[in-house]
């Protein structure tokens, strides 16, 4: 059985077993592709209540590519929404996931069967990865991390943040990135005080914290690091002592990365460092985020997460400290949880570097 078909079981008997009756019809992008192969953009997959019911269609685009990359799935070809699985459908109700649009929940109704509202389990049974996407979520941190140091002598005063954040995507390439995992934030001097800031034209100078959060994918796996550097000279004891607290959160945050802790623990362990300090009302975000075939997926990592952390789930933990129209830290690593204790994939020390002396 391939790899795929055998997620597609295991998706099959979770909804059975969180009291789907009937067949899914699965159109997330991401879960798609875990459970299919598939990697075009447009398709949707109809997960049957037996294997032998499963299907997937596509646009015409894609006819050759689903079948090299799906070869053990029938396809319904040049109709990629819900009316491709008419007429394949057994019984009066369609499982929907509940990202789908809501055309996708009309049409369903169109075909005179009722949708039903199918829990997350895709997203689930995705944040806990195999060896072969562990590898290549490993992959894609070291193109992010080698990317990240090779970038470090470019780092200097007068240089914009929008030329640091083409360039760094240009060594994501060179290195052997598919493409960013998402938009670079290049953020220096009072920029680097909001989180998610895009790059833009302002130059560094002497002095400023520059925030460098970036990630290269690498076949459909996403990578996400974060570090802070100061520009030109030494920096300042305010500076350093932010950066101390945040990477001491950070460390706080890693070593809780274990298998069984509720993820909201996890953020409690980072949030009482900087706490501590009185920074914790500074830190305006979550600590972390699951990642893979999408950049932020299960499981959560905050005070609002609900979930338990297991083995082989590849999480992010990232704290920051932002002052508002003076600047931020933020340090972030990929890592994978483990029996033996939380493994980071990306790499490259997280103490303060002096750059562009
Ligand atoms: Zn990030
Ligand atoms: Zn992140």
């Amino acid at each position: 059985m391939s790899e795929s078909a055998d997620r597609r079981d295991r998706a099959r008997v979770a909804f059975s077993t969180s009291g789907v009756r009937g067949p899914v019809l699965v159109t997330s992008a991401a879960n798609i592709r875990y459970l299919t192969g598939f990697s075009g953009s447009n398709a949707v997959l109809l997960l049957g209540t037996e294997p032998d019911e499963d299907l997937i269609g596509t646009d015409g685009r894609y006819a050759d590519q689903v079948a090299e990359e799906s070869p053990d799935l029938p396809a319904e070809i040049d109709r990629a929404t819900v009316a491709a699985v008419a007429g394949h459908v057994s019984g009066s109700v369609l499982g929907v996931e509940t990202s789908a649009p809501l055309a996708v929940v009309e049409g369903i109704r169109a075909l005179g069967l009722q949708p039903i509202a199918a829990p997350d389990v895709v997203e689930a049974l995705r944040a806990v990865k195999d060896e072969g996407e562990l590898a290549l979520i490993e992959r894609a941190c070291q193109v992010t991390s080698l990317a990240l140091e090779a970038l470090i002598p470019e780092i200097r005063p007068h240089v914009t943040e929008r030329y640091l954040a083409r360039r760094l995507e240009t060594l994501f390439s060179d290195g052997g990135g598919e493409d960013r995992a998402f938009p670079t934030i290049v953020a220096s001097g009072r920029n680097s005080a909001i989180p998610h800031h895009q790059p833009d034209d302002t130059r560094l100078e002497l002095g400023d914290l520059v925030v460098i959060d970036a990630g290269a994918r690498v076949q459909g796996y996403h990578a996400d690091m974060t570090r802070t550097f100061v520009v030109g000279r030494s920096p300042t004891a305010e500076q350093e002592d932010m950066h101390a607290a945040v990477e001491q959160a950070h460390a706080a945050g890693v070593a809780a990365c274990l298998p069984g802790r509720a993820a909201d623990t996890i953020d409690a362990a980072a949030r009482l460092v900087l706490r501590e300090r009185g920074l914790e009302d500074r830190f305006t975000h979550g600590l972390g985020h699951g990642v893979g075939l999408e950049i932020h997926e299960a499981p959560a990592v905050s005070s609002r997460a609900t979930g338990t952390i297991q083995a082989n789930m590849t999480i992010t933990v990232e704290p920051g400290v932002y002052l508002p129209g003076q600047g931020g830290v933020r340090i972030e690593d990929t890592l994978v949880v483990a029996d033996a204790g939380p493994r980071a994939l990306t790499t490259g020390g997280t103490g303060l570097r002096v750059v562009g002396l």
